[in-house]
């Protein structure tokens, strides 16, 4: 059942707050980068500075963003691994083990649906019974 643990970088992209964070850092990386390959280009050093600002400002927008979702999200103890985790929306991968959790009971694995139909069947049975006798 549980899956052995891989790589750490793995948690890297582990629900969906964690691959915005991942996104954002990628971000921050990539304005670097490009303000770095401005002084290659001393004539276009302006232009490559301030597309690299532009993705470093985007990326703290970003990680404003996950900040915000991380406090309208839900927290929960993972079933599998007991670790706390984050649910975003309604169905989303548990931060540490990846297992998918979900907040809504129609999702789980075993039908609950179906427990609640028997029961009125025999809630049914039983008043039948009871008309009959
Ligand atoms: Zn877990």
């Amino acid at each position: 059942m549980s899956a052995k643990p891989k790589l750490k970088l793995n948690t890297l992209f582990a629900g969906k707050l964690n691959k915005i964070r991942t996104f954002a850092l990628l971000l921050i990386f990539g304005g670097l980068i490009c303000m770095y390959i401005g002084f290659l280009f001393p004539s276009l050093m302006t232009l490559f500075f301030i597309l690299g600002m532009i993705w470093v400002l985007g990326s703290v927008a970003v990680y404003f963003w996950t900040g915000m979702l991380s406090l309208q999200s839900l927290k929960v103890d993972c079933p599998v691994c007991g670790k706390p985790t984050k649910l975003l929306g309604r169905r989303d991968e548990c931060m540490h083990c990846r297992s998918i959790l979900s907040a809504d009971p129609a999702d789980a694995p075993k039908q609950p649906e179906t427990n609640t139909s028997e029961s009125i069947e025999t809630e049914s049975n039983t008043k039948s019974e009871s008309i009959n006798g």
